[in-house]
């Protein structure tokens, strides 16, 4: 564990550590960010390896406004082209953060590649934090089912060989730099999961309260970061949508991963720990 006193962004206005979401999409990724972005402290950035699109493409921003009108955004990358410049470097972005959000002390990067993560994590290991996050993938699956995905074999094997990565990344780093999080523990509890999250990052964050800001300004995502609430409902509509079949293709290619990462024992959640 780091030693008291050099976590990242303990003093305000010192350069902010990075918490880096790895594994599959459709795993609850965006709702997990923002909840962690809304506390105090704490800066979502969403999927930021995605910024070059953004730049291209000018989408609407989480806040309603264009990409290229949005106040969040143009002058912070004006400030640190370079972040943007490098594909969507939140290190280098989290030099103007400082200058510009002094009380910021962690950037949420839900960009979810597992090498992406642990090359960031080389160059700057005591201010980046891995979390590697999985929802049952049968979930995933229904997930991708909803989008036309046909072939669900190479989608179960494509889902073990990326969570597989993901966990050694966690083993390598071991628990103080990297651990593992399941949607199912986070829909649960969610408040108690991200208290449970911001105390690993920064002890004594965990009592951390929402921010005053509620305005989020994440990348890309999925479409819940436009309907965005407090209240999260574990989605379960994969029980309907999947048959027979692809449940037995999922089971054939990644069975038994999928099993080990929903067995492991919840550890997150603050109340559940014996908190009040
Ligand atoms: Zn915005």
């Amino acid at each position: 564990m780091t030693e008291p006193g050099t976590e990242p962004g303990t003093e305000p206005g010192t350069e902010s550590g990075v918490l880096l979401i790895i594994g599959s999409g459709h795993s609850g990724s965006t709702v997990i960010d923002m909840s962690l972005g809304r506390r105090s402290g704490m800066l979502s950035l969403g999927e930021f390896d995605r910024i070059g699109d953004y730049l291209q493409h000018d989408p609407t921003c989480v806040c309603g406004l264009r990409f290229s009108a949005c106040s969040f955004w143009q002058p912070l990358l004006a400030e640190a082209p370079d972040a943007a410049a490098r594909g969507g470097d939140p290190l280098v972005l989290a030099g103007a953060v400082a200058r510009r959000m002094p009380d910021i002390r962690w950037l949420v990067d839900s960009s979810k590649k597992t090498e992406r993560a642990r090359a960031l994590h080389l160059r700057a290991p005591d201010r980046t934090r891995v979390l590697h996050l999985t929802r049952d993938g049968r979930g995933v699956m229904g997930s991708h089912s909803k989008q036309g995905f046909r072939n669900l074999a190479d989608f179960a094997r494509a889902w073990a060989r990326d969570n597989t990565a993901a966990r050694a990344l966690v083993d390598e780093l071991g628990p103080g730099r990297a651990r593992h999080l399941t949607y199912e523990e986070f829909c649960r509890d969610p408040d108690g999961v991200v208290s449970g999250v911001l105390e690993w990052l920064s002890p004594g964050m965990g009592a951390a309260p929402p921010r005053t800001d509620r305005r989020t300004h994440n990348i890309a995502g999925n479409r819940k970061r436009f309907t965005f609430h407090k209240r999260v409902v574990e989605d379960l509509g994969w029980r309907d949508r999947l048959s027979s079949d692809d449940l037995d293709a999922f089971e054939r290619e990644a069975g038994a991963l999928n099993r080990a990462f929903l067995d492991a024992p919840g550890a997150w959640s603050l109340r559940a720990a014996g908190d009040p």
